[in-house]
């Protein structure tokens, strides 16, 4: 190689490995509208799908989304296939104990969903001895394990919420418990359904990432406090909720 091509090569690696470096490659479950659905093309969208775009254009990486079940997101971070996560998720004391979370982005809430026409549960203790739906490794389902015991077999078990909701709709389980936004999204899209609860919870939404990524969760952080406070967080906001 003479020095002249050395030169260029060395110029185009110093140029182009750190923006390599900056991809950022972000799990999340395109189950869960309004924050993560997929359009006619299979491509992820929703709430948080531009509120990560948003958090990495200020912060200054870029942003790869690979679509997975949720119960596999923690183990994703922990193995290093995943930098980070952001799906709906609730910032738990357990987790915490395997990964680390940025400020909160959401509050939501567990609820109950039932048929129209059913009867209407109000409490999770309610919910002794019906047959549950729930998404598997969500806070929704530890709190009906409190109350149905975790080998029950009325307590159904999820990878897909469509096929909850679906199976509510065709009356093999009693109730659904999920969070109240993706309830109120998923009732926009089927007819029959209603919510029978209050708020059984208050959770706050946070995006993860490997335990000790101390360097990506700063640029993250940064990326939050940046979009709250240009107004993107609002718009965003705005565009997926305006109807509340
Ligand atoms: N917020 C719930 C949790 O963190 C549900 C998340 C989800 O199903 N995507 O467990």
């Amino acid at each position: 190689m003479s020095k002249a091509s050395l030169f260029v090569a060395a110029l185009l690696f110093a140029v182009c490995a750190p923006l390599a470096a900056a991809e950022v490659v972000v799990g999340t479950n395109a189950e869960f509208p309004p924050f993560e659905f997929t359009d006619d093309n299979n491509n992820p969208i929703g709430y948080d799908m531009d509120i990560i775009q948003a958090v990495a254009d200020a912060a200054g990486f870029s942003v790869r989304i690979q679509n997975q079940a949720f119960d596999t997101l923690v183990e994703g971070l922990e193995s290093g296939k995943l930098d980070a996560a952001i799906s709906g998720m609730t910032i738990t004391e357990a987790r915490k104990q395997k990964i680390d979370f940025s400020q909160p982005y959401y509050n939501a809430a567990q609820v109950i969903v039932v048929q129209e026409e059913g009867e209407g549960y109000e409490t999770i203790e309610q919910l002794k001895g019906k047959i549950v739906g729930v998404q598997l490794g969500t806070t929704g389902a530890g709190m009906v394990e409190t109350v149905l015991g975790e080998d029950n077999p009325n307590l159904k078990q999820f990878r897909k919420y469509n096929e909850v909701f679906s199976d509510l709709k065709l009356g093999r389980i009693d109730a659904i418990v999920v969070d109240l936004p993706v309830a109120q999204a998923y009732m926009r899209r089927l007819s029959g359904l209603r919510i029978s609860s209050p708020r059984m919870s208050e959770e706050e939404y946070g995006i993860a990432v490997r335990k000790g990524n101390a360097e990506l969760l700063q640029k993250i952080n940064d990326g939050l406090t940046a979009i709250r406070a240009n107004g993107e967080y609002d718009r965003i906001t705005d565009k997926w909720f305006q109807e509340n």
